[in-house]
């Protein structure tokens, strides 16, 4: 009876190591570098690289990819030729831009899909094309839309599914503003949202707003202390939150 109650406690101890293990193994890294540029290194270490801009005032960062995604050929999120490495690069849309690629890509333990959207509310009219990419890995999604100039669609909500993190313009004029960000927000209700692409110290003579418009009146938002963002998820907020990421 001793014997069995102690091997029964060591079987419970090892499998509360292994929970604890995997819930360290599944852990993705996002790193936001300002404006609509993220990194995200899956657990595996796959580097994927979202809308990288080239020299439009922040710090170039010193970033390997193994994937780069590029949302729509503006130079503010096409700047993969910066990036060190020799990354598959994923574009969102074909040359020309007056119609997107169709991309399904796999790499280890990271998904990458992409859904048709656009710069403006006109069907592209205005601004062009733009696409949003969901990056998949370690169990959790990741939308990020990029320039998007409209509110989403029964169809695109449908079709983008369960969104864990959300990175949404909030700036205004170029994409969609805050108030449209958060509608967007409570129709996908993601457990994370992340405001991009909206005016900062560096970007302070461009014609777009600054953060605050989408945070007013938001509960649970919080201001990254760390540069990275670890994610998993067994510890995504159980009420949605919004992260203010620091990109210095
Ligand atoms: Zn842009």
């Amino acid at each position: 009876m001793g014997c069995s109650l102690r091997s029964l406690t060591l079987v419970l101890g090892l499998a509360l190591s292994l929970v604890s293990s995997a819930a360290v193994a599944e852990t993705v890294t996002l790193r936001w570098f300002g404006h609509a540029f993220f990194l995200v290194t899956s657990f595996q270490g796959v580097r994927v690289a979202l809308d990288p801009f080239s020299n439009i005032g922040y710090p170039m960062p010193d970033v390997a990819a193994d994937v780069v995604t590029v949302s729509h050929e503006h130079g503010d999120h096409n700047g993969a030729d910066g990036l060190a490495g020799s990354p598959v690069i994923l574009r969102g849309l074909k040359a020309g831009g007056v119609d997107w690629n169709s991309i399904s890509y796999s790499v280890k333990d990271v998904r990458i899909t992409a859904l048709p959207a656009y710069h403006d509310d006109v069907q592209g009219r205005r601004r062009g094309l733009n696409t949003i990419f969901i990056v998949e890995t370690g169990g959790l999604r990741l939308a990020h839309l990029s320039d998007i100039g409209h509110t989403l669609s029964e169809a695109t909500l449908k079709a983008m599914g369960r969104i864990d993190v959300l990175l949404v313009p909030v700036g205004g004029i170029f994409s969609i503003d805050g108030r449209q960000a958060k509608e967007i927000m409570t129709r996908l209700r993601p457990s994370i949202t992340i405001p991009i692409h909206y005016k900062t110290p560096v970007t302070a003579d461009w014609p777009i707003e600054d953060e605050r418009e989408f945070l007013a009146g938001l509960p649970n938002v919080r201001r990254l202390d760390m540069l990275s963002a670890l994610l998993t998820p067994e510890t995504l907020p159980t009420q949605p939150e919004v992260w203010v990421m620091r990109y210095r």
